[in-house]
């Protein structure tokens, strides 16, 4: 339909891949953030080919994006048929949306399309996904998501020999698809020593244990009182537990808010979630039921209460509430986290330097930000003064005196004390190769110097893989400088 049109970015989008498909390339990935419209952009695309004539199916592997999908082609105006549980077939259409377990079980019945597109298609790698593409072997694929990476950092370069990069986070806040954030990190640390790494992510049971703490709850509601105070907020929980207790503190403290999980029965579901459009219910809490593509309109705010090792679900989760309120043109999103998650990926608008060669260093460095002693915004390193309450930061000239200063006297106590066995306290100083990562891209140096320095103070196999993370460097190097180091390692040689 004519009343549909494409930004610039989204046409650039298609031609890259258009470009792509022309040289050769069967199977590209498209990293679009939500908010960039992907189903518009590929819509589109599934428009265009079959005006050529040409079968697509657009799979996805939760029913509730098959209805979403489904609106959006009503409103482009794509004819098409649906495959998936409750739905009647009209596999004669040439476009097709299709849920990826239905899809899998009727491949025979469902004739070859010449375009697959896959939604969400960082789960590419699991086998219902494996078996759709093996049986469409010459159909040219365009797999979507916003973060091209799976657990545990494999890399898509399986499926995938391309790869076309959308619009960043900032550019969306820019052209107004997405509202712009305040980000809060909360001043009650979590401890996550105890908690055990499976599949890698951190063990539901563990979290619990950790989480539901009195005081971490208790601050959950503190902060959102002093942060977002009446705002629409949706809480991440570790599961429906855990949830249920972060819904009764707020309760607790008057503030009206609800549990909802997947057994909710979908009428009582239905109907939260419409008290929360509404703003009767203020705090929807909740385990991973809003993270992917469950729509949840009129969200303010999110509580991160939940600790990930996924980027994909802790930006699906944090982005949340950027949605843009046509009735509050200077909506400023508020997300709260209280699991140091930006620790782990940066913030959720962070430009990443994805790519699909699985040799490729990562150039990963650590988070450029920082948290404000006072009120916990997380703010770019080099900010001053924090934007929120004014409190002024110590200056990086501050900083890297004192830490100059630090290293000399650490020095010298290593030269006092060396031959007793009183050493413990000092290797563990705090000189960390995020310290001299920081000296090191202010002054320009080059990551080796990093390595260097911090290998110096490495008294472990952990300290030196901290550094190789740190630097961007393989296991492998670690390791190598670890068999290097220990063989010399004395107390003697330690401390001279
Ligand atoms: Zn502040």
């Amino acid at each position: 339909m004519d009343d549909i049109f494409l930004r610039p970015y989204q046409q650039k989008f298609i031609e890259d891949v258009r470009n792509e498909f022309r040289h050769n390339h069967k199977r590209i990935v498209g990293v679009a953030p939500c908010g960039a419209g992907k189903t518009i952009i590929t819509g589109w695309m599934i428009r265009e080919s079959a005006r050529k004539g040409k079968r697509s199916i657009f799979f996805v592997h939760r029913h509730e994006l098959i209805k979403q999908t489904s609106e959006t082609f009503d409103r482009l105006g794509i004819e098409h048929g649906i495959i998936s549980a409750g739905f009647n077939e009209q596999l004669d259409l040439p476009v097709q949306i299709a849920s990826v377990q239905t899809l899998a079980r009727r491949l025979k019945k469902v004739s070859a399309p010449d375009f697959l597109i896959c939604d969400e298609c960082h789960h590419i790698l699991a086998n219902t996904y494996k078996k759709i593409l093996n049986a469409y072997p010459d159909a040219y694929l365009l797999g979507v998501t916003a973060t091209p990476q799976r657990m545990g950092g494999i890399t898509l370069c399986d499926v995938f020999t391309s790869m076309v990069n959308g619009p960043t986070i900032d550019e969306l806040i820019k052209l107004g698809n997405l509202t712009d954030f305040s980000y809060y990190s909360a001043k009650t640390k979590i401890d996550l020593k105890n908690v055990k790494v499976k599949f890698g992510e951190y063990v539901n049971s563990d979290l619990q244990k950790v989480m539901e703490d009195k005081r971490i709850i208790g601050s959950i509601v503190d902060n959102y009182k002093k942060l977002a105070k009446g705002k629409s907020a949706i809480c991440y929980c570790v599961n429906v537990k855990h949830s249920k207790k972060v819904a009764d503190a707020f309760l607790n403290a008057g503030i009206s808010a609800a549990h909802v999980d997947g057994e909710t029965p979908k009428a009582e579901r239905e109907s939260l979630v419409e008290g929360f459009r509404q703003g009767k219910i203020k705090v929807l809490c909740n385990a991973e039921l809003f993270s992917e593509g469950f729509d949840v309109p009129h969200c303010q705010a999110v509580i991160l209460a939940r600790p990930t090792k996924s980027l994909t679900l802790f930006v699906q989760q944090a982005l949340r509430p950027l949605r843009p309120d046509p009735d509050d043109p200077n909506k400023m999103a508020v997300i709260i986290d209280h699991v140091q998650n930006y620790l782990r990926h940066g913030l959720p608008n962070k430009v990443h330097d994805w790519s699909l060669d699985p040799n490729k260093p990562k150039t990963h460095l650590p988070a450029p930000e920082k948290e404000c002693p006072e009120c916990g915004r997380v703010v770019p390193l080099g900010t001053y003064v924090c934007p929120d309450c004014g409190y002024k930061f110590v200056t990086e000239e501050d900083k890297e005196a004192r830490l100059i200063e630090h290293l000399g006297e650490l020095l010298k106590v290593k030269k006092r004390i060396s031959n007793t066995n009183n050493l413990q306290s000092i290797i563990h100083a705090p000189v960390s190769p995020e310290d001299f990562m920081e000296i090191a891209k202010k002054k320009d140096y080059q990551v080796g110097w990093v390595a260097i320095q911090s290998l110096k103070f490495a008294t472990s196999y952990e300290d030196c893989l901290h550094i190789a993370q740190v630097c961007g460097y393989k296991k492998g190097w670690a390791w190598h400088k670890w068999e290097e180091l220990k063989g010399k390692f004395s107390v003697d040689r330690r401390y001279i």
